[in-house]
């Protein structure tokens, strides 16, 4: 299995640290807001990274952190008037409402920032006591960047080109650093916002160390594999490795991968632009099966441009995969019983190969497109070699072989169980009535449920509509 990994900007073979696991950490979302269709990506794409090695026999120990302290979530919690963390766990809520939709595994561990603090102090002191921090008059600590030597080593950058580019590492209190490089560990509170005791100063930890201290905590010193979007290259992950490898004197991960960007109309999906769409608005409209298909159409390092044509072509395929899927479910259902014939059985042997062939496309750095175009070969070669007189064994050898191939994608291939309207219209008053009872959970079980089987639900003010996607 190949990876490429952004350190040394080369396809490598995966060695894993202790053979047969994979320690691996995937950086979250900052959770202000419902997350959108960009978030979705790495979330998608690590996913099926993870899928692909368990389905290879690897136990995969999978962290992925919410950062849930955050200048953006304390301006929002201000505007409403509540405390920060009562917009961080709503949306850590929803985020996991949307990745159950979209078929993301959970976590092995989900940690949240303001759960590790102590962990973080701990860590800042040890910077400071091998000389690689120092905390200024005010009580801000900074990492001394010049003090990593081997810093820019994940983002081929070299400390004199970003000093002359001036590209400012800072979150606050620049004129007390000692150098433009220094990044911050630690910062004073600001008034009405949360904040920790800490030896330094009353106030919160800067964005970074929440990873090294969390990957550290979970998964070990050392790890496999650290992912993200590729905007985490710099500073985020440049930083995190100096941290961690500055504190532990150990390699921290030793395969870096990083997703390229989610466009909107070729350009960078930006809130500020109004360009962006959440994973809710897409639901709406589409199975969530089609945006997981439609996000492992290209290869993870490839730009992907989001627009209705391939939203379309996604779910055209999709649903070709599907009609195959529940053509063989109906000829399963009269098949005859009994060994397989002489012709079956050199098929079975002929499909092997598209099983090989999946597995090269994703031995090679998780290439989903071709994965997916060899599903589509399968799929047809499904098509041209069933009918009602193909056995029962030889049916259900090819449903197991496309639904494992699927399977390992994450895509749920079994055609949705069709509601009646009758039913549709019974759950939708258990909901308000779940409602009106304030079982809020219940209500959201039940969206969701219908969600999963193609409907959306609309709620107005003349009531509730709902529509089949
Ligand atoms: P954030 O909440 O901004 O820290 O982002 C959470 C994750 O989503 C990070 O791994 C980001 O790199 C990734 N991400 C954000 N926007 C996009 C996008 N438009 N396309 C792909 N990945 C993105
Ligand atoms: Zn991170």
């Amino acid at each position: 299995m190949k990876i490429y990994n952004t350190l040394n900007k080369k396809k490598e073979e995966f060695v894993p640290i202790e053979p047969g696991k994979v320690r691996m950490y995937v950086c979250g979302p900052t959770v202000y807001n419902l997350i959108h269709i960009g978030n979705a990506r790495p979330m998608i794409v690590f996913d099926t990274v993870r899928r692909y090695m368990e389905h290879k026999g690897y136990e995969v120990n999978y962290v992925s952190n919410f950062t849930d302290v955050d200048d953006k979530i304390i301006k929002k919690a201000i505007e409403e008037g509540v405390e920060a963390s009562v917009v961080s766990e709503r949306y850590i809520a929803e985020c996991k409402k949307d990745m159950e939709s979209l078929n993301v595994k959970p976590a092995t561990t989900h940690p949240l920032a303001t759960q590790e603090i102590c962990g973080m102090e701990e860590m800042i002191q040890t910077l400071i006591d091998k000389g690689h921090a120092y905390v200024a008059e005010d009580g801000t600590v900074y990492f001394r960047t010049r003090s990593f030597k081997e810093y820019g080593k994940l983002s081929h950058k070299n400390l004199d080109e970003l000093e002359g580019g001036k590209r400012s590492l800072l979150v606050s209190g620049e004129d007390q650093k000692e150098d433009p490089l220094d990044f911050v560990l630690w910062k004073p509170k600001k008034e009405g916002e949360p904040y920790w005791e800490s030896p330094w100063c009353n106030g919160r930890p800067g964005w970074h160390i929440e990873c090294s201290v969390m990957s550290k905590k979970y998964l070990g010193e050392e790890i496999d594999i650290h992912a993200g979007g590729e905007d985490l290259v710099f500073p985020h992950h440049e930083n995190e490795i100096a941290q961690s490898e500055a504190a532990n004197g150990k390699t921290f991960a030793r395969y870096w991968m990083h997703n390229a960007f989610l466009n909107i109309d070729n350009k960078k999906m930006s809130k500020s632009a109004g360009n962006f769409f959440t994973v809710r608005d897409i639901l709406e409209k589409y199975d969530p099966m089609v945006l997981r298909f439609f996000m492992l159409s290209a290869h993870y390092r490839s730009q992907l441009n989001f627009s209705a044509d391939l939203m379309e072509a996604a779910k055209n395929g999709l649903e070709r995969i599907r009609t195959a899927v529940s053509n063989v479910k109906f000829l399963l259902q009269n098949a005859k019983e009994g060994a397989l014939s002489e012709t079956e059985t050199a098929l079975l042997a002929e499909a092997e190969g598209f099983t090989e062939r999946f597995d090269e496309a994703m031995d090679d750095d998780f290439n989903t497109a071709d994965a997916l175009s060899v599903i589509f070969e399968l799929v047809k070669f499904v098509n041209t070699n069933t009918n009602a007189d193909s056995s029962k064994a030889f049916l259900q050898a090819l449903l197991e072989k496309v639904e494992t191939l699927c399977g390992i994608c994450g895509l749920i291939v079994e055609t949705k169980e069709e509601l009646l309207d009758s039913d549709i219209e019974a759950l939708i008053a258990e909901r308000q009535a779940a409602r009106k009872a304030k079982n809020f959970a219940r209500a959201d079980e039940i969206r969701n449920e219908l969600l999963k089987k193609g409907i959306v639900l609309e709620d107005t003010r003349e009531g509730v509509k709902w529509k089949r996607t």
